[in-house]
C-alpha cells in the first residue's frame, strides 16, 4: 500500500512508502514543524555547527585560478568542516532530532562511506547506537571508511542484495527502518528519499549559501553572477542555492557526473539524461531503461554515484531556475589538477565536477563575472582513485 503525502516540489517529491512507514514520516513531520520555528533548537544546532564542526566555513577568494580564467572566483570552503565534507551539518541537525524524538537507535546507507562516517561521529559525540547499511562491493572498495566508521563505534551491515552498492543500502536501511519504526531514526545523507526528507535535508544544508551569501557581500559589497555545485542527492547544492533562488540575477549551475560520456551509458547523469519515476519513496528524475527498471550509476567521485535525485532539482530544472549539466570523470580530474596548483587546495572528486563546470561556462558568463563554487569535500579520500587514474592516463599517451 502506498500513500502519497504533499509533493512539496511542483510535482516531484511525495512519500511513495509502505503503510508501515508512514508512521515514522507523519512523526518525524510533525517534531520537524514543531522544532522549524524553534528558537532553543536552533541554538544548540548552529551552536554545534559552531563549536564542534567548525562553522562559518571561509569564503575563498581564489587569485590564480581567477587570473587564469578571468574570472573572480570565491570557494565556499566545507572541504574545511570537521570529518572533511558538508555532510555533518545535515547529520547534526538529523541527530538532533533523533534525540528529540528519544529515538534510542540510528541508521543509515552509505555508498562510499561519507555519510557513514558522519552519521558514525554524531552518534559518538551524541551517544547514540548507530547501525549502517553498505553494499559489499563498497564495503571492499572502501575498507578505510569502514574502519573509521568502527573505530567510531558504529556496527557496519554488508548488504549482499541487488547490485551490492548504494541503492540496495539504503533498500536495506528502509527494511530496517519498517521493522524497528518505533526505537529507531532512519538517518538519510543527502536532500532525497520520502517527504519529508529532502525539506529537512536542505534547511540542515541551507547554512551553506545563507553563509556564502553575507560573505560575498561583505567580500564585494553585491550578488555573484553565478554559483556552482556538484549534484549527487543534491544537498550540498541546493544547500547552496536556496539562500540566491530568489535573486533572479544569480544564475544557478549544478554539476552532475557524466562518468566515461553519457553516450557510453556508464554515468551518473540523472537530470541530463533521467527520466521521472519513483526511487526510495520519491518522485523524481531517475535513470532508468525502457522498461523502468533503475540503472547502475557510474562515476569517478563515489559521491555522485547515485542513480536518483533529490526531488527539489527536478522541480528547479523543471522550471528552469537551474541549470544541470554533466562533467565526465576526465573533466573532473583536470579541474582538480588545476585548482590543486594554482590554488594549493585539493578538492574532492565531487566538488571537481562544479569547478570543472565553472571552468566551461567562463565564456558565457563573461569575463570579469564573479561566481561561488562549493568545496563540498576535501580530497583526502580520493588520493588513491585520483593516482590510479592519473597514471592509468599517462600511460594511455
Ligand atoms: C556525498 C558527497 C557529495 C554528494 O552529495 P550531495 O548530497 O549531492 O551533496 C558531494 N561532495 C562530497 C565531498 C560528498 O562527500
Amino acid at each position: 500500500m502506498n500513500k502519497t503525502l504533499n509533493g512539496n516540489f511542483g510535482k516531484f517529491g511525495g512519500a511513495f512508502v509502505p503503510e508501515t512507514l508512514i508512521y515514522a514520516l507523519d512523526e518525524l513531520e510533525n517534531y520537524y514543524n514543531k522544532i522549524r520555528g524553534d528558537r532553543d533548537f536552533f541554538r544548540e544546532f548552529n551552536n554545534l555547527l559552531t563549536e564542534y564542526a567548525g562553522r562559518p566555513t571561509p569564503l575563498t577568494y581564489a587569485p590564480n585560478f581567477s587570473k587564469r580564467f578571468e574570472i573572480n572566483t570565491y570557494l565556499k570552503r566545507e572541504d574545511l568542516l570537521h570529518t572533511g565534507a558538508h555532510k555533518l551539518n545535515n547529520c547534526l541537525g538529523q541527530g538532533l532530532i533523533a534525540k528529540g524524538l528519544n529515538k534510542k537507535r540510528i541508521i543509515a546507507e552509505t555508498g562510499a562511506g561519507q555519510h557513514g562516517v558522519a552519521t558514525a561521529t554524531v552518534c559518538a559525540f551524541l551517544k547514540i547506537p548507530c547501525e549502517i547499511y553498505m553494499g559489499s562491493i563498497d564495503y571492499e572498495r572502501q575498507k578505510l571508511n569502514v574502519f573509521r566508521m568502527q573505530l567510531l563505534g558504529a556496527r557496519v551491515n554488508k548488504v549482499e542484495s541487488g547490485s551490492k552498492t548504494l541503492k540496495d543500502a539504503m533498500n536495506e536501511a528502509l527494511r530496517d527502518w519498517v521493522t524497528n519504526i518505533n526505537t529507531t531514526h532512519y538517518m538519510i545523507g543527502s536532500a532525497a528519499g520520502p517527504h519529508p526528507f529532502p525539506t529537512i535535508v536542505r534547511d540542515f544544508q541551507r547554512v551553506i549559501g545563507e553563509e556564502a551569501r553575507s560573505q560575498i557581500f561583505k567580500s564585494t559589497g553585491t550578488l555573484p553572477d553565478a554559483i556552482f555545485a556538484c549534484v549527487g542527492g543534491g544537498s550540498n547544492s541546493i544547500g547552496l542555492f536556496k539562500a540566491f533562488i530568489q535573486d533572479e540575477s544569480v544564475k544557478i549551475f549544478g554539476a552532475e557526473a557524466a562518468g566515461k560520456g553519457i553516450e557510453t551509458g556508464l554515468h551518473s547523469a540523472t537530470l541530463s539524461a533521467g527520466r521521472p519515476g519513483v526511487l526510495h519513496g520519491s518522485l523524481s528524475y531517475l535513470l532508468q531503461n525502457s522498461d523502468g527498471q533503475v540503472e547502475e550509476a557510474h562515476s569517478i567521485a563515489p559521491g555522485l554515484d547515485y542513480p536518483g535525485v533529490g526531488p527539489e532539482h527536478s522541480y528547479l530544472k523543471e522550471s528552469k531556475r537551474a541549470i544541470y549539466e554533466g562533467i565526465t570523470d576526465d573533466e573532473a580530474l583536470e579541474a582538480l589538477e588545476i585548482l590543486a596548483k594554482e590554488e594549493g587546495i585539493i578538492c574532492a572528486l565531487e566538488s571537481a565536477h562544479a569547478v570543472a563546470l565553472a571552468i566551461k561556462k567562463v565564456k558565457e558568463l563573461g569575463k570579469g563575472s564573479t561566481i561561488i563554487i562549493s568545496l563540498s569535500g576535501r580530497g583526502d579520500k580520493d588520493m588513491q582513485t585520483i593516482m590510479n587514474s592519473l597514471e592509468a592516463k599517462n600511460e594511455q599517451n
